[in-house]
């Protein structure tokens, strides 16, 4: 069952700082660095949520401080990592 959420207008977002592993988020990747961030949390807990409707959604980067214009659709849902990259446990020497 998918719940659909549908913005209208324009947002100003703010990228959510620290995830929690696990949980799902909705955001975007940016134009710029093509980094993946939050802006909200998904509101269904589940992945299950599609975002749809006209809206525009300004929001600064957190990785490259690109200013970015999206749409509703553009929004992807995605899990959070579990593990975080490049905190490799170093093996001898
Ligand atoms: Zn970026």
């Amino acid at each position: 069952m998918t719940a659909e959420i549908e913005f209208r207008g324009q947002f100003r977002a703010t990228a959510l700082g620290a995830l929690q592993p696990a949980n799902w988020y909705m955001g975007f990747r940016c134009q710029a660095c093509h980094e993946t961030f939050a802006v909200l949390d998904d509101l269904t807990g589940a992945g299950e949520i599609e975002p749809m409707g006209t809206g525009t959604f300004d929001v600064v980067c957190p990785a490259c401080s690109a200013p970015n214009r999206f749409q509703a659709g553009d929004m992807i849902v995605f899990q959070a990592a579990t593990a975080r990259a490049g905190q490799d446990v170093q093996s001898g020497t």
